[in-house]
């Protein structure tokens, strides 16, 4: 699909009316939704036709969404953002690494998760820019656009989540410094929800993999052993 076409969404979703203002939201900023309120009509409807992005409830009549979720990153990297019901349920998630790309609490607020599906769906057409489009002067830099929570190194994409974006900002702003983890989880959320230490080792835990993996195997994050993690640029 082209950039400039509308993107689609696809809204699974068994409570109408909370899919019903999603929808709502997302036509405004410009997409096309769909929806679906039944866990077994997933995968048949990806891949008959992948969506752009899918926004998946977890609980869910017929399947729930963790084995959705599982079986649609078998075949697919359409970015998945996990709608839950409760905020501890975050921190299990992460630890399941299910690979979805972000997750959000209800009650939300729609414009939040618009923000949200917008991010995802950026990051998306940054990585498949044509190499010939990326600035050579980025070379060697890490380059943060906070905003929009993109990242790039070496003139490279990064796909990040929002937390992983979050870490890797709160890392690079002081290279060589051993940041705590309990520093590491105020720059994680904002909105003084509880997590655990154990969320920060799991975020950085797929930050490193996903920097190693774009890098030939470059570590860039050190942890340091009962005392958090330290950004090392070189
Ligand atoms: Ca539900």
């Amino acid at each position: 699909m082209s950039s400039t076409a509308a993107k689609t969404v696809l809204i699974v979703e068994d409570e109408t009316p909370l899919a019903e203002v999603l929808e709502e939201y997302l036509r405004a900023s410009a997409m096309e939704v769909e929806r679906i309120e039944d866990g077994l009509a997933v995968i048949p409807r990806v891949r008959a036709a992948p969506p752009d992005l899918i926004l998946l409830d977890l609980m869910l009549p017929g399947r729930d969404g963790l084995e959705i979720c599982r079986e649609l990153r078998s075949f697919s990297s359409v970015p998945i953002i996990m709608v839950t019901a409760r905020v501890e349920e975050i921190d299990r998630l992460l630890g399941l690494e299910l690979g979805a790309d972000d997750y959000v609490c209800k009650p939300f607020a729609p414009r939040e998760v618009v923000a949200r599906v917008k991010a995802q769906l950026r990051r998306v057409e940054m990585l498949n820019r044509p190499a010939s489009e990326i600035d050579a002067d980025t070379v060697g830099r890490l380059v943060l656009d906070e905003d929009r929570y993109e990242a790039r190194l070496d003139g490279r994409a990064l796909r990040l989540t929002v937390g992983e974006f979050r870490l890797l900002a709160a890392l690079s702003r002081y290279p060589g410094r051993i940041l705590s983890r309990a520093r590491l989880i105020d720059a994680l959320y904002d909105d003084h929800r509880v997590v655990t230490e154990r969320s920060v080792d799991t975020h950085v835990k797929n930050l490193r993999r996903k920097l190693a993996s774009a890098f030939d195997g470059r570590q860039f994050i050190e942890s340091v052993y009962g005392v958090g993690y330290r950004y090392e640029p070189e």
